[in-house]
């Protein structure tokens, strides 16, 4: 890499230095003066979560990912409440973001590469003219058709003010305290959310587990989940990032995925993406394959412990075989069944008892195809515990006698 730095970037110096050092000396200093009261800390949390939620329910998953559909009321609430986290516009932010996962970890290209750095992953690449922070929009051409993220792009300067520093005015007039109300709901939340967010860049590339596939740096860390409003689960993130939840067990925390859920459920989002079960358990078992295989080398595990593992990966490629076929199967039957539906609609089909029994024989063929897949997830939920028998096995044998 290149020893002399870029340039510095102003405005972006300003912001990401100026206003946390602002914050740090002002907010503890009105408050030991003047102090603040519900009402402001109140306000200040609930704009915390409603730009938080906007940049990784809009910005991240409905834009960037396109993780699922948004009905337009709901686009422009992101829209707004999105610019007033100040991390630039819709398109610039998706269009980075796109290609930090399509170059994950590569120096050069991953606009926010881990690999540079804890510092540069979290402010530190914004801060300087580098090379890969240089907008281009090629991979964001869908978005540049999306009026409404168009016409944020166009407005973002006065937006971003307006949500910043007018909003926080109306709020303070309302209190009968500016100053205060200023310090709190627009610089600390600010400050506070800019930080929680970026911490998805640069700590939940570091810190935490990597269940799904170790061919990134991307963890997943539940306790960063409960600050970056449900996306430390960044490893899962990582590996099907169309997937409209990150945390997708019931007990991890993910307040994006449960409010996309609520839209959904009172007609603001629809067509929510789900990976199906049987890919990730397919890309836990890959990766715990993996991990037992180079563990028994180190062990200098015996051969019939090595034999198992291979049979049991055998029984794995085949499970996963059988189900992309099934896959298959189901895609090419509701295809005809769609063309029949039509014939029917046309008439060309005979009387309703014969359809009845169309019908029935469909019906019981989904079922049948729905039980085989069952079977297929949880056989690999079965294979996960033996693989975890034959490590533990591995790992006594390793033990000196
Ligand atoms: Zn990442
Ligand atoms: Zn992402």
């Amino acid at each position: 890499m290149n020893d002399s730095k870029p340039p510095l970037n102003r405005i972006n110096a300003v912001i990401f230095l100026g206003l946390p050092l602002a914050a740090l000396l002002l907010v503890p200093l009105w408050g030991i003066y003047y102090g603040y009261d519900a009402f402001q800390w109140l306000w200040a949390l609930a704009f915390l979560y409603l730009n938080g939620l906007s940049i990784t329910g809009g910005y991240h998953r409905l834009w960037a990912h396109r993780a699922y559909r948004a009905s337009p009321a709901l686009k422009w609430f992101f829209a707004f409440w999105g610019a007033g986290a100040l991390q630039n516009s819709i398109l610039t932010w998706a269009s980075d973001h796109r290609r930090h996962h399509r170059h994950v970890d590569d120096n050069e290209l991953d606009p926010y590469s881990a690999g540079r750095g804890l510092w540069f992953s979290h402010i530190g690449w914004m801060l300087r003219e580098h090379d890969s922070y240089e907008p281009d929009f090629s991979n964001a051409r869908d978005l540049q058709n999306v009026p409404i993220v168009m016409w944020q792009d166009k407005h973002y300067v006065a937006l971003t003010t307006f949500m910043n520093l007018g909003l926080p005015l109306l709020l303070g007039v309302w209190h009968g305290d500016i100053i205060g109300t200023l310090l709190l709901v627009g610089l600390l939340r600010l400050v506070v959310n800019h930080h929680v967010t970026f911490f998805i860049n640069s700590l939940a590339h570091y810190w935490g587990t990597r269940p799904y596939t170790e061919s990134n740096s991307a963890r997943d860390n539940g306790f960063l989940a409960f600050l970056t409003y449900g996306e430390g689960y960044h490893n899962y993130h990582h590996i099907f990032q169309t997937d409209y939840r990150n945390g997708i067990r019931w007990w991890q925390w993910d307040p994006t995925k449960w409010m996309i859920s609520a839209c959904s459920r009172v007609g603001l989002a629809s067509d929510l993406k789900r990976v199906p079960d049987f890919k990730i358990q397919r890309a836990i078992l890959d990766t715990q394959f993996e991990r037992a295989r180079s563990k028994m080398e180190e062990a200098q595990s015996s051969e019939t412990l090595r034999a198992s593992l291979e049979r049991e990966y055998q029984l794995f490629t085949e499970s996963v075989n059988q189900w992309t076929a099934l896959q298959g199967e189901r895609y090419e039957r509701k295809k005809s069944e769609l063309s029949e539906a039509l014939g029917e609609r046309k008439g060309q089909l005979g009387d309703a008892l014969t359809q009845r029994r169309q019908r029935l024989q469909q019906q019981w063929e989904h079922a049948a195809l729905r039980t085989k897949l069952k079977e297929l997830e949880y056989s690999l939920k079965m294979q996960r515990k033996r693989l975890g028998l034959l490590v533990q096995q591995a790992q006594l044998q390793a033990l000196p006698a």
